[in-house]
Protein backbone atom coordinates (compact mmCIF):
# COMPACT_ATOMS: atom_id res chain seq x y z
CA UNK A 1 0.00 0.00 0.00
CA UNK A 2 1.45 3.31 -0.86
CA UNK A 3 2.31 5.50 2.02
CA UNK A 4 2.59 9.37 2.69
CA UNK A 5 6.03 9.42 0.89
CA UNK A 6 4.59 7.78 -1.74
CA UNK A 7 2.17 9.24 -2.42
CA UNK A 8 3.55 12.46 -2.39
CA UNK A 9 6.67 11.16 -4.55
CA UNK A 10 3.09 10.67 -7.33
CA UNK A 11 1.21 13.80 -6.65
CA UNK A 12 4.42 15.74 -7.34
CA UNK A 13 5.42 13.61 -10.85
CA UNK A 14 2.38 13.99 -11.74
CA UNK A 15 1.61 18.26 -10.51
CA UNK A 16 5.24 18.79 -13.26
CA UNK A 17 3.58 16.47 -16.54
CA UNK A 18 0.32 17.35 -16.11
CA UNK A 19 -0.17 20.99 -15.16
CA UNK A 20 -1.77 23.67 -16.98
CA UNK A 21 -3.57 20.47 -19.47
CA UNK A 22 -7.00 20.09 -20.15
CA UNK A 23 -9.50 17.37 -19.55
CA UNK A 24 -11.56 17.19 -22.63
CA UNK A 25 -13.78 13.83 -21.96
CA UNK A 26 -13.78 10.88 -19.54
CA UNK A 27 -14.28 7.53 -19.74
CA UNK A 28 -15.11 5.58 -17.16
CA UNK A 29 -15.45 1.29 -16.36
CA UNK A 30 -18.71 -0.08 -15.55
CA UNK A 31 -17.39 -1.34 -12.23
CA UNK A 32 -18.94 -0.05 -9.16
CA UNK A 33 -16.02 -0.42 -6.74
CA UNK A 34 -13.34 2.51 -7.78
CA UNK A 35 -16.19 5.25 -7.53
CA UNK A 36 -16.75 6.62 -4.56
CA UNK A 37 -18.77 9.38 -6.42
CA UNK A 38 -21.40 8.62 -8.87
CA UNK A 39 -19.47 7.90 -11.95
CA UNK A 40 -22.13 10.19 -14.09
CA UNK A 41 -20.99 12.85 -11.61
CA UNK A 42 -17.18 12.24 -12.04
CA UNK A 43 -17.19 12.37 -15.85
CA UNK A 44 -19.43 15.71 -15.30
CA UNK A 45 -17.31 17.27 -13.43
CA UNK A 46 -13.99 16.41 -14.63
CA UNK A 47 -14.87 17.23 -18.29
CA UNK A 48 -13.60 20.36 -19.43
CA UNK A 49 -11.22 21.59 -16.79
CA UNK A 50 -8.03 22.64 -16.47
CA UNK A 51 -5.85 20.98 -14.25
CA UNK A 52 -4.56 24.22 -12.16
CA UNK A 53 -2.32 21.60 -9.88
CA UNK A 54 -1.96 18.01 -8.52
CA UNK A 55 -1.15 17.51 -4.47
CA UNK A 56 -1.38 15.70 -2.16
CA UNK A 57 -3.73 15.25 1.28
CA UNK A 58 -3.14 12.72 3.75
CA UNK A 59 -2.62 9.30 1.34
CA UNK A 60 -4.98 11.13 -1.25
CA UNK A 61 -4.03 12.53 -4.37
CA UNK A 62 -5.86 15.99 -5.22
CA UNK A 63 -6.24 17.39 -8.60
CA UNK A 64 -7.29 20.83 -8.63
CA UNK A 65 -9.23 21.66 -11.47
CA UNK A 66 -10.69 24.90 -12.92
CA UNK A 67 -13.98 24.81 -15.53
CA UNK A 68 -12.02 26.43 -18.85
CA UNK A 69 -15.88 27.49 -20.58
CA UNK A 70 -17.83 30.55 -19.44
CA UNK A 71 -21.07 28.41 -18.52
CA UNK A 72 -19.51 26.79 -15.86
CA UNK A 73 -17.35 29.15 -14.80
CA UNK A 74 -20.61 31.48 -13.32
CA UNK A 75 -22.02 27.96 -11.71
CA UNK A 76 -19.49 26.51 -9.99
CA UNK A 77 -15.60 27.62 -8.97
CA UNK A 78 -13.38 24.96 -7.19
CA UNK A 79 -13.49 21.41 -8.09
CA UNK A 80 -10.95 18.89 -7.33
CA UNK A 81 -10.63 15.05 -8.58
CA UNK A 82 -9.53 13.04 -5.62
CA UNK A 83 -7.75 9.68 -6.27
CA UNK A 84 -7.05 7.15 -3.74
CA UNK A 85 -4.32 4.56 -4.65
CA UNK A 86 -5.84 2.08 -2.07
CA UNK A 87 -3.39 -1.10 -2.64
CA UNK A 88 -2.52 -1.15 -6.14
CA UNK A 89 -4.13 2.06 -8.11
CA UNK A 90 -1.80 3.68 -10.70
CA UNK A 91 -2.02 6.83 -12.09
CA UNK A 92 -0.42 6.81 -15.29
CA UNK A 93 -0.05 9.11 -18.40
CA UNK A 94 0.49 7.42 -21.43
CA UNK A 95 -0.38 8.55 -25.31
CA UNK A 96 -4.37 6.93 -26.68
CA UNK A 97 -2.10 4.47 -28.97
CA UNK A 98 -0.70 2.58 -25.59
CA UNK A 99 -2.15 -0.74 -24.59
CA UNK A 100 -5.39 -0.37 -22.47
CA UNK A 101 -4.59 -2.42 -19.39
CA UNK A 102 -7.40 -5.00 -18.18
CA UNK A 103 -7.90 -3.10 -14.91
CA UNK A 104 -8.07 0.45 -16.59
CA UNK A 105 -11.18 1.99 -14.38
CA UNK A 106 -10.36 5.62 -15.81
CA UNK A 107 -9.22 7.78 -18.53
CA UNK A 108 -9.09 11.65 -19.17
CA UNK A 109 -8.45 12.30 -22.79
CA UNK A 110 -6.20 15.78 -22.38
CA UNK A 111 -6.02 18.28 -25.04
CA UNK A 112 -2.13 17.59 -25.34
CA UNK A 113 -3.24 14.61 -26.68
CA UNK A 114 -2.12 12.59 -23.87
CA UNK A 115 -4.60 10.43 -21.29
CA UNK A 116 -4.58 10.20 -17.43
CA UNK A 117 -5.68 6.51 -17.12
CA UNK A 118 -6.00 4.56 -13.43
CA UNK A 119 -5.74 1.55 -13.00
CA UNK A 120 -6.55 -1.06 -10.21
CA UNK A 121 -5.72 -4.31 -10.57
CA UNK A 122 -7.23 -4.80 -6.79
CA UNK A 123 -9.88 -1.92 -6.86
CA UNK A 124 -8.99 -0.71 -3.40
CA UNK A 125 -8.35 2.54 -4.92
CA UNK A 126 -11.27 5.39 -5.10
CA UNK A 127 -12.24 8.12 -6.91
CA UNK A 128 -14.46 11.19 -6.10
CA UNK A 129 -15.06 14.60 -7.10
CA UNK A 130 -15.76 17.45 -4.76
CA UNK A 131 -16.70 20.61 -4.87
CA UNK A 132 -15.58 22.00 -1.87
CA UNK A 133 -12.12 22.19 -0.77
CA UNK A 134 -11.00 18.37 0.52
CA UNK A 135 -8.98 18.27 3.65
CA UNK A 136 -9.27 14.71 4.60
CA UNK A 137 -9.74 13.54 8.47
CA UNK A 138 -6.56 14.12 10.88
CA UNK A 139 -4.09 16.40 11.05
CA UNK A 140 -1.28 16.50 8.45
CA UNK A 141 1.89 15.17 10.12
CA UNK A 142 4.37 17.46 7.73
CA UNK A 143 2.85 20.66 9.30
CA UNK A 144 1.29 19.82 12.95
CA UNK A 145 2.98 22.23 15.62
CA UNK A 146 4.47 19.92 18.63
CA UNK A 147 1.17 21.19 20.58
CA UNK A 148 -1.05 19.91 18.50
CA UNK A 149 0.97 16.91 18.57
CA UNK A 150 1.22 16.68 21.95
CA UNK A 151 -2.55 16.82 22.16
CA UNK A 152 -3.77 14.19 19.96
CA UNK A 153 -2.35 11.41 22.12
CA UNK A 154 -3.19 13.33 25.32
CA UNK A 155 -6.09 11.26 26.96
CA UNK A 156 -5.30 8.43 24.21
CA UNK A 157 -5.43 4.68 25.87
CA UNK A 158 -4.59 2.71 22.86
CA UNK A 159 -1.00 1.79 21.93
CA UNK A 160 0.64 4.96 20.76
CA UNK A 161 1.72 2.64 17.44
CA UNK A 162 -2.44 2.69 16.98
CA UNK A 163 -2.75 6.16 17.71
CA UNK A 164 -0.21 7.23 14.88
CA UNK A 165 -2.27 5.03 12.64
CA UNK A 166 -5.72 6.43 13.44
CA UNK A 167 -6.27 8.42 10.35
CA UNK A 168 -8.69 10.49 12.29
CA UNK A 169 -5.69 11.84 14.34
CA UNK A 170 -2.94 12.09 11.67
CA UNK A 171 -3.40 11.33 8.07
CA UNK A 172 -1.30 9.70 6.13
CA UNK A 173 1.22 7.95 8.34
CA UNK A 174 1.47 4.06 7.64
CA UNK A 175 2.78 0.92 9.02
CA UNK A 176 6.42 1.28 7.62
CA UNK A 177 6.46 5.11 8.94
CA UNK A 178 4.73 4.37 12.41
CA UNK A 179 7.73 1.55 13.38
CA UNK A 180 10.01 4.05 12.07
CA UNK A 181 9.04 7.17 13.74
CA UNK A 182 8.65 4.89 16.77
CA UNK A 183 12.43 3.68 16.76
CA UNK A 184 14.01 6.68 16.15
CA UNK A 185 12.07 8.18 19.47
CA UNK A 186 13.18 5.30 21.40
CA UNK A 187 9.61 4.61 22.17
CA UNK A 188 7.90 0.87 22.30
CA UNK A 189 5.01 0.76 19.99
CA UNK A 190 2.57 -0.69 22.47
CA UNK A 191 3.07 1.96 24.97
CA UNK A 192 -0.15 3.88 25.83
CA UNK A 193 -0.08 6.76 24.17
CA UNK A 194 -1.71 9.11 26.87
CA UNK A 195 1.77 7.65 29.11
CA UNK A 196 4.25 9.39 27.02
CA UNK A 197 6.08 12.02 28.42
CA UNK A 198 6.84 15.46 27.25
CA UNK A 199 10.24 14.63 25.90
CA UNK A 200 9.01 11.57 24.35
CA UNK A 201 6.19 13.28 22.74
CA UNK A 202 8.87 15.95 21.61
CA UNK A 203 10.90 13.51 20.11
CA UNK A 204 8.21 11.32 18.32
CA UNK A 205 7.37 14.57 16.50
CA UNK A 206 10.75 15.15 15.35
CA UNK A 207 10.79 11.40 14.14
CA UNK A 208 7.62 11.78 12.59
CA UNK A 209 8.62 14.64 10.03
CA UNK A 210 12.12 13.61 9.95
CA UNK A 211 11.51 9.54 8.48
CA UNK A 212 8.43 10.96 6.54
CA UNK A 213 10.83 13.68 5.03
CA UNK A 214 13.43 11.38 4.75
CA UNK A 215 11.81 9.16 2.54
CA UNK A 216 10.12 11.93 0.15
CA UNK A 217 13.38 12.51 -0.52
CA UNK A 218 13.98 8.80 -1.74
CA UNK A 219 10.94 9.06 -3.30
CA UNK A 220 9.16 7.20 -1.01
CA UNK A 221 9.58 3.49 -0.06
CA UNK A 222 7.09 0.91 -0.45
CA UNK A 223 8.34 -2.10 -1.57
CA UNK A 224 4.66 -3.01 -3.36
CA UNK A 225 3.97 -3.40 -6.65
CA UNK A 226 2.95 0.25 -7.89
CA UNK A 227 5.24 2.36 -10.10
CA UNK A 228 5.06 6.18 -10.04
CA UNK A 229 3.38 8.76 -12.50
CA UNK A 230 5.90 8.17 -15.00
CA UNK A 231 5.16 4.26 -15.44
CA UNK A 232 8.62 3.74 -12.93
CA UNK A 233 8.99 0.29 -11.02
CA UNK A 234 9.71 0.57 -7.50
CA UNK A 235 11.26 3.57 -5.27
CA UNK A 236 14.39 3.46 -3.60
CA UNK A 237 14.00 2.08 -0.61
CA UNK A 238 14.23 3.84 3.00
CA UNK A 239 16.95 2.17 5.14
CA UNK A 240 14.78 1.02 7.11
CA UNK A 241 15.75 0.61 10.82
CA UNK A 242 13.21 -2.02 12.41
CA UNK A 243 10.65 -2.49 9.67
CA UNK A 244 10.40 -6.15 8.56
CA UNK A 245 14.10 -6.66 9.95
CA UNK A 246 12.45 -9.28 12.33
CA UNK A 247 15.49 -11.24 13.96
CA UNK A 248 18.17 -9.00 12.75
CA UNK A 249 20.61 -7.33 15.36
CA UNK A 250 19.40 -3.38 15.73
CA UNK A 251 21.37 -1.19 13.69
CA UNK A 252 22.21 0.97 16.97
CA UNK A 253 22.83 -1.80 19.88
CA UNK A 254 23.08 -5.71 17.69
CA UNK A 255 19.94 -6.91 20.08
CA UNK A 256 17.92 -8.74 18.03
CA UNK A 257 14.72 -6.97 16.64
CA UNK A 258 11.62 -7.79 17.65
CA UNK A 259 7.89 -8.60 16.13
CA UNK A 260 4.29 -8.31 17.37
CA UNK A 261 0.84 -7.22 16.40
CA UNK A 262 -0.47 -4.11 17.44
CA UNK A 263 -3.78 -2.63 15.72
CA UNK A 264 -3.88 -5.82 13.95
CA UNK A 265 -0.40 -4.85 11.85
CA UNK A 266 3.00 -6.38 12.08
CA UNK A 267 5.26 -4.27 14.48
CA UNK A 268 8.68 -4.17 14.58
CA UNK A 269 10.85 -2.81 17.48
CA UNK A 270 14.00 -3.14 19.45
CA UNK A 271 13.59 -4.22 23.18
CA UNK A 272 16.38 -2.26 23.97
CA UNK A 273 16.42 0.96 22.13
CA UNK A 274 13.06 1.72 22.81
CA UNK A 275 11.20 2.07 25.99
ZN1 LIG B 1 18.61 -1.35 19.71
Amino acid sequence: MPELPEVETIARGLARRVSGDVIESVWLSNKKEPFKSAPKQIAKTLADTRILDVRRVGKHIVIDLQPVNRASLKTSSARQWIVHLGMTGRMLIETPDAEIPKHTHAIAKLSSGRELRFVDPRRFGRLAVSETSFTGPGAEPLDISLEEFAKLFRKRKTPIKSALLNQKLLHGVGNIYADESLFRAGIRPKRRAASLTRTELERLHKAVKEVLREAITLGGSSVSDYVDSEGREGFFQLQHRVYLRTGEPCLVCKTPIKRIVVAGRGTHYCPKCQK
